[in-house]
């Protein structure tokens, strides 16, 4: 089967591979509607996780089952389903004590496009089908519902991490899509006024629908600077971080009140070690509480995000800027997700 791969740090191919197996729990898809992720990109031309040969890429997939393993209860060939780019061994005890992300090792739920092949392949596995995937309602298209696989997932866990209260005044720093989805989860969590930090014209729009009061254009003038004077150098409750170098922790302790809360839901790429800013961090007294977390994953989120879809709470489309209709297009859009041309926020690949 054909398969779009990292070749090995700063290199992508198309190779053959044998199609994969189900295990009794697993299942075997053919993607419908597949997209690349900026992590995809960290990966490959960054190394962001080290060196991977030959490892199918993607983790942002809504597919079509072809098979299942004998025990597998609640999906059957023809099912068209959601699943998750974090996918956990739930039978794994670590589940007992742990964030499912972190299931059997640190980041282990990540496994598409890190642990295991991707879903850039004309057919992928998935681990304990019953409890990773879910059913695709018919009311959401696939196109919509791939944004749920780790754009609203992680997006959202920004405002979870961030803890967000009604009223709140929160900073999300950087407004790609990931971003975007953040903005969205802190209204949905009650912030009050809400800055977006980015520069692409497209994205602030598309913001400002989801619910950004102010626009802090990081290029103009420094986001620490912006905030103070928007805020009479108070700062704000809560600051989600979601894009740029490790500059913009430093940025995110500055900018956050004392006693509040610092979410990063960035992949931060490169570098030893990050900086946390001695004296704007009380020096470690103030009470700001720094989190980052990998984006939950599993059947239920899966079901949840799609229930905010159907009700109209949230409407994913908004952010797709470009579209495919087949499966060897994906090497555009991932082509596309590395130049970050200024009229995109996200490529999404179709196939029939
Ligand atoms: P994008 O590249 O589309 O967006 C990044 C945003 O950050 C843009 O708004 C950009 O501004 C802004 N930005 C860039 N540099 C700076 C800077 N120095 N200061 C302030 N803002 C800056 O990325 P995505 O939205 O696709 O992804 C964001 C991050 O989330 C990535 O690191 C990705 O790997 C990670 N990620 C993490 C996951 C998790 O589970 N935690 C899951 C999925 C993704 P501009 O408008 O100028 O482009
Ligand atoms: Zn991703």
């Amino acid at each position: 089967m054909k398969t779009f791969v990292m070749k090995q740090i700063g290199e992508t191919a198309w190779i053959d591979k044998e199609k994969p197996e189900a295990g009794p729990r697993d299942a075997i898809l053919r993607p419908i509607a597949i997209a690349p992720c900026t992590s995809d990109i960290h990966t490959v031309y960054e190394g962001g996780i080290g060196e991977r040969q030959n490892l199918v890429l993607g983790h942002e997939a809504v597919g079509e089952v072809i098979e299942v393993g004998s025990k597998v209860e609640d999906f059957r060939s023809g099912d068209r389903v959601i699943v998750p780019a974090i996918t956990p061994d739930w039978y794994n005890t670590d589940i007992q004590d742990n964030y499912h992300q972190h299931s059997n090792g640190m980041l282990f739920g990540f496994q598409f496009a890190n642990l295991k092949d991707g879903v850039f392949s004309e057919y992928f596995h998935v681990n304990d089908a019953d409890l990773n995937l879910a059913h695709l309602p018919d009311e959401i298209s696939p196109e919509a519902a791939v944004m749920l696989t780790d754009m609203v997932t992680t997006g959202l866990h920004g405002a979870e991490l961030a803890d967000i209260e009604f009223g709140d005044s929160v900073a999300v720093i950087g407004i790609g899509p990931v971003g975007l989805m953040a903005i969205a989860g802190a209204k949905l969590r009650g912030a009050s006024r809400l800055f977006g930090a980015g520069s692409r014209e497209v994205c602030a729009e598309v913001a400002s629908d989801f619910g950004m009061t102010d626009q802090i254009n990081y290029k103009e003038v420094p986001i620490s600077e912006q905030i103070d004077s928007l805020t009479y150098g108070k700062g704000v409750d809560a600051t989600i971080i979601a894009g740029g170098d490790s500059d913009v922790l430093t940025t995110a302790v500055e900018i956050t009140k004392p006693g509040g809360n610092i979410s990063n839901i960035n992949y931060f790429s490169i570098g030893e070690s990050l900086p946390i800013p001695r004296l704007a961090w009380g020096n470690g007294m103030a009470h700001k509480t720094i989190k980052g977390g990998l984006c939950p994953g599993g059947r239920i989120r899966m079901e949840r995000l799609a229930n905010l879809v159907t009700t109209g709470r949230l409407n994913p489309e908004k952010l797709i800027t470009h579209h495919y209709n087949k499966f060897e297009d994906i090497e555009e859009a991932f082509k596309l997700m590395k130049d970050k041309p200024r009229d995109l926020i996200k490529p999404v690949v179709t196939i029939d």
